[in-house]
């Protein structure tokens, strides 16, 4: 699950990170009156997606950066006219771009410099890992080699010794010490607290006075773990997501949209994947990952038979189970009744193979479905690919 900046800080604030003084606002109004309480400062108005790179960002109207500063509250105005119910495209919103529903609007910083600050969960040594680089703000992977990477161990926390020499690797002097140590530290833990895979701050600035401020926030949580945070939880903001991901968690389906057009449904997260590595290999974009499970039942096939359909990106069907658990005749029958439910409209390739599979294949005879049977995976996924048309063409991404 992801959240909004604003959410971000004040999640930070609660763990005594500091960031700007701010508030979020959805008109223009607030935007302006916000500015009002917020003094005689400079202002930082900033697009609210769940996407990062809005500096760099551009809205369809030609107007550019989804983050402005501005003197007066009448120039916050203005600027949030440009940005509020704009769609703003950056590099992490694919061409489509999102629609901007809010504005943070905040007491802009004085940047003095900009660092890289990252808590995340390292697979490597399964421990909490910090990165950090003195190339915040802009890529950072062009310079690699001024990553700092510090491990915690999650025994102990982080210790005082590891905050000195991150604040040392990152350059910051001996007078920024005090600051800088109490930030890490209250990252780290938010980052504990919270369950967090990632907390991410880019960029960490030191303000012209010597501040340590968290000026940007992006955090990912461990979404096994939303139920021990309901406050979290309450932060989902829907619009910002795919669809097809809502509707499919709704019926508890592990779905992850793609923009490919050939959509898959299939039994075990290894074979989705192979399915979709498959798909690829013959030429093909997979238009999702959609992983039915081991114990599916009858309707939540259905359901997901439902999702693909709805794709208007779709131009093909791939249904791959190897049966085990999961029996082919419950496959066969959900895709019986979401074709009696829901038009089916492109072609079907379906492979199928292990326990049921005779009955399954019959119930799939006797329903005068029109596909396509695919006798093993390879088979499966030319046939697809076949179905889909030959050039792929990506109309509508997300
Ligand atoms: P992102 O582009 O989505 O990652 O949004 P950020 O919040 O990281 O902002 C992008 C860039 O805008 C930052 O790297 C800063 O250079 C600049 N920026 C963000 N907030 C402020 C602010 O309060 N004052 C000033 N002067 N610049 C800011
Ligand atoms: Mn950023």
């Amino acid at each position: 699950m992801n959240i909004h900046e604003y959410q971000a800080k004040e999640l930070l604030q609660k763990f005594d990170v500091a960031t700007t003084r701010g508030k979020v606002a959805s008109t223009l109004d607030e935007a302006e009156q916000i500015a009002r309480e917020l003094g005689d400062v400079d202002v930082v108005v900033k697009a609210q997606i769940h996407a990062g790179g809005r500096g760099k960002g551009t809205f369809k109207t030609g107007f550019k950066g989804g983050v402005q500063v501005r003197k007066t509250p009448e120039e916050v105005r203005n600027a949030a006219a440009e940005i509020l119910g704009q769609i703003l495209v950056t590099h992490q919103t694919g061409p489509a771009g999102r629609v901007v529903n809010k504005v943070f609007v905040a007491e802009s910083a004085e940047i003095a410099r900009e660092i890289y600050f990252a808590v995340l969960l390292d697979r490597a040594t399964a421990a909490p890992l910090i990165v950090a680089s003195t190339e915040g703000g802009v890529e950072i992977e062009t310079s690699p080699q001024k990553i700092a990477r510090e491990k915690i161990d999650p025994l102990a926390g982080l210790q005082s010794f590891q905050t000195r020499k991150l604040a040392k690797q990152l350059g910051l002097e001996s007078s920024q010490l005090k600051n800088a140590s109490k930030l890490f530290e209250g990252l780290y833990r938010t980052f504990i607290a919270l369950d967090c895979s990632m907390v991410e701050v880019n960029p960490l600035v030191v303000t012209a006075e010597g501040e340590v401020l968290a000026l940007d926030a992006k955090f990912n949580f461990d979404d096994n773990a939303l139920y021990r945070h309901p406050e979290i939880a309450a932060m989902r903001d829907i619009a910002e997501e795919d669809p097809r991901e809502v509707e499919a968690s709704k019926h508890g389906l592990s779905y992850i949209g793609l923009d490919g057009n050939i959509a898959c449904l299939v039994n075990g997260a290894g074979l989705a994947m192979a399915t979709m590595d498959i798909i690829k290999f013959y030429g093909g974009e997979p238009a999702n990952f959609l992983d039915v499970g081991g114990g599916a039942t009858e309707e939540q096939v259905t359901e997901a038979f439902k999702i693909l359909i709805s794709d208007k990106n779709v131009k093909a069907i791939l249904v791959n189970i190897f049966g085990g658990i999961m029996k082919c005749d419950v496959i066969a029958q959900g895709i019986i009744n979401a074709a009696k439910t829901v038009k089916l409209s492109v072609p079907l390739v379906v492979r199928l193979e292990g326990t049921n599979v005779e009955k399954g294949k019959q119930l799939l005879k006797e329903s005068g479905l029109a596909l396509i049977t695919a006798s093993d995976l390879a088979d499966a996924a030319k046939k697809a690919v076949k179905a889909a048309g030959s050039k792929f063409q990506n109309s509508n991404p997300k």
